[in-house]
């Protein structure tokens, strides 16, 4: 069985800029993804519009495969049936149910404290596939490994259909984690999330938010060429790409790309590991 490869793309944060996401899906739709996935900001209900927008433009009119992210902790019951009763009128079945990032000031749930809750609550709406997150260096709140992996195998029984990664740029971290889920009795498929930098200042932004460390090679890239844009979009291009041909190599079962939106930095890297797929 050949691997799967998908992207992650994110609404733009003004509606003027809904032509771009036009162009980003029409660029991306010539790459053959197995299905785009489209992020929505965990700051309440207002934001599942347009992320609802995009991933039914996806579906029928790009005719490719959706997956509709969808945080809860912001969100109470009522806010989930509508955004799942939305959904199904569009034919949008995949979601990823995720707790989301608590953005401050902000009413906290309810309903929902974690990924598990919400994936409980929405076997109960109908019929959708449902994805979840996973992390390869552990989530950042988690205490210890151990706690991360019982509580992922815990969200996974709840009824996920499949795992997408939180990015990583060490693939040791990522085999290690695949590794303790056989242990822990995690049998739904993994994605590895990948995402190519090209620029310092959006891999720092990012590692910050997400924690992801920056191995000794990696750092000694973005140290060299800081200064000199088309030598850092190259050497991050290349390291993701050699990422990808290891866990192919290794085996993976799918890379979700996050492409931040730059359908170029995708096509460079279809074309440098297709033929792998
Ligand atoms: P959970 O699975 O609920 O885990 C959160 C923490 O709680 C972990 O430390 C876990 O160990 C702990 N935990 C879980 N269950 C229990 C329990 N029963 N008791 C005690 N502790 C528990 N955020 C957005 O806002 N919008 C997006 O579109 C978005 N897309 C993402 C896509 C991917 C592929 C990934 C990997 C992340 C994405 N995120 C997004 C970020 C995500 O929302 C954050 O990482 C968030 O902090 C955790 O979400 P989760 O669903 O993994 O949480």
């Amino acid at each position: 069985m050949s691997a799967s490869l998908s992207f992650e793309i994110f609404p733009p944060r003004k509606d003027a800029d809904f032509q771009t996401i036009i162009r980003t899906l029409d660029e991306l739709r010539d790459l053959s993804p197995n299905f785009i996935s489209v992020t929505f900001g965990a700051g309440g209900s207002a934001n599942s519009k347009k992320t609802l927008d995009i991933a039914s433009l996806v579906k029928n009119k790009y005719q490719t495969s959706s997956i509709v992210h969808l945080p809860c902790i912001h969100l109470n019951k009522n806010d989930i049936i509508s955004i799942l009763d939305e959904c199904k009128k569009q034919g949008l079945k995949k979601i990823l149910a995720l707790r989301g990032d608590i953005v401050p000031d902000k009413p906290i749930s309810r309903d929902f404290k974690y990924a598990s809750d919400l994936i409980s609550f929405i076997k109960k709406q109908g019929d959708f596939e449902i994805y979840a997150a996973a992390y390869p260096e552990k989530h950042n709140e988690a205490r210890d490994f151990v706690e991360d992996i019982r509580h992922l195998k815990f969200k996974v029984d709840c009824g996920v259909d499949l795992l997408l990664t939180q990015l990583f740029f060490d693939n040791e971290d990522f085999y290690k984690f695949k590794e303790k889920c056989d242990i822990a009795g995690i049998k739904v498929p993994i994605l590895a999330g990948v995402m190519p930098v090209t620029n310092k200042r959006q891999v720092l932004k990012i590692t910050q938010m997400c924690g992801a460390k920056i191995p000794t090679k990696f750092a000694k890239i973005l140290h060299k060429y800081e200064q000199n844009d088309e030598a850092m979009k190259d050497a991050g291009l290349a390291y993701a790409i050699d990422q990808i041909v290891d866990l192919l190599t290794n085996d993976v079962l799918g890379i979700h790309l996050y492409t931040m939106n730059k359908p170029n930095i995708a096509r460079r890297i279809y074309e440098a590991t297709h033929t792998l797929f």
